[in-house]
């Protein structure tokens, strides 16, 4: 529900229903931001629209850096964090594309987490990009990943598959969406989700596990560059996912990714009440891949079920500068 922040005659806060947009679907978070106007007036919150997930061909993405914020000009998006895996090679395009549209492009970067056993996606908010630490484990992420690239190829030649690694769209950052797209480019498959399928999903013949941090190395990679971390679609993990954002928030998280495009109103009602209990920001994001993720749509997930506006930009900025 869209909310109004307001003071009371004692300067305690409480929240006022207002007019939910036409159209909108999953609620609006609304930071409580703690510069209070004098007291009878309402505080607006910042309703103009974001993203705060989003990738591009620097990673898994089909859209260049230029390509996305121009996307996110014309849906009228108000700011856009690129979130590439491991990468954050797009941004200087990205902000050079903005302040020509008007779109305000946030630093961000998706790191893999091996956390307990599973696969965690911690996203890093407002890093500087060219802090010199985060930028040489990043690069060093990126070579395993070109390795590992190559080691499903040759699995998949192995397993008797026309593929070449010269078959390959050109990335910075390769990952297994790459493979899809060659497998699919050359007709072996018909889909990206039936490569996953047959091929390269976890398990699957042509499987090849990724070199991963742990979580207490990517939330102090992340601090260390004056940005904050965000648990990614928490809900995508297994049914521990509660448990693992509260042994995050131990550790230092300082968000959790409630709108995000594949997150029942189930999860997002039960992450936005973990996040209030831990003291968390509550984040949001289409998780945009352009053509890899075709049913995604950028600002507004799936089906528009992704809204995010910008008090979640003001809400991550406190939180970075009370770190500093
Ligand atoms: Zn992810
Ligand atoms: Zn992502």
């Amino acid at each position: 529900m869209n909310t109004l922040w307001t003071d009371d005659a004692r300067g305690a806060c409480r929240m006022l229903p207002a007019h939910e947009p036409a159209g909108a679907r999953g609620g609006v978070r609304v930071r409580h931001a703690h510069a209070h106007a004098p007291a009878s007036r309402a505080v607006a919150a910042d309703e103009r629209r974001v993203d705060l997930h989003a990738h591009t061909v620097v990673s898994d993405g089909t859209l260049t850096p230029a390509q996305l914020v121009q996307l996110a000009a014309r849906k009228g998006l108000a700011a856009l964090a690129l979130t590439d895996h491991d990468h954050l090679g797009g941004i200087d395009e990205a902000r050079r594309e903005g302040e020509r549209l008007g779109v305000e492009v946030l630093a961000g970067v998706e790191l893999s987490v091996a956390h307990r056993g599973e696969d965690v996606h911690v996203l890093g908010y407002l890093v500087d990009p060219r802090e010199e630490r985060l930028a040489a484990r990043l690069a060093q992420l990126r070579v395993e990943r070109a390795a590992r690239g190559r080691r499903i190829v040759e699995r998949l030649q192995a397993l008797g598959v026309d593929i070449r690694l010269e078959d390959l769209p050109p990335a910075q950052s390769v990952g297994r969406p790459h493979v899809a797209r060659a497998l699919v480019d050359k007709r072996i498959v018909s889909s990206v989700q039936e490569a996953f399928e047959r091929w390269l999903g976890d398990g699957r013949p042509a499987f090849v596990p990724k070199a991963k941090m742990d979580a207490a190395e990517a939330l102090a990679l992340v601090h260390g560059a004056g940005g904050v971390a965000v648990v990614a679609h928490p809900g995508l993990l297994s049914e521990r996912r509660y448990a693992i954002v509260r042994e995050l928030a131990a550790l230092g998280l300082d968000g959790v990714e409630v709108e995000h495009s594949r997150h029942t109103s189930e999860e997002r009602r039960r992450l936005r009440e973990l996040a209030r209990e831990l003291g968390l920001v509550e984040t949001g994001g289409s998780d945009f891949h352009g053509e890899n993720k075709p049913d995604v749509d950028l600002g507004y997930g799936h089906g528009g079920n992704v809204r995010v506006t910008y008090d979640v930009v003001t809400a991550l900025r406190e939180r970075a500068a009370a770190r500093r």
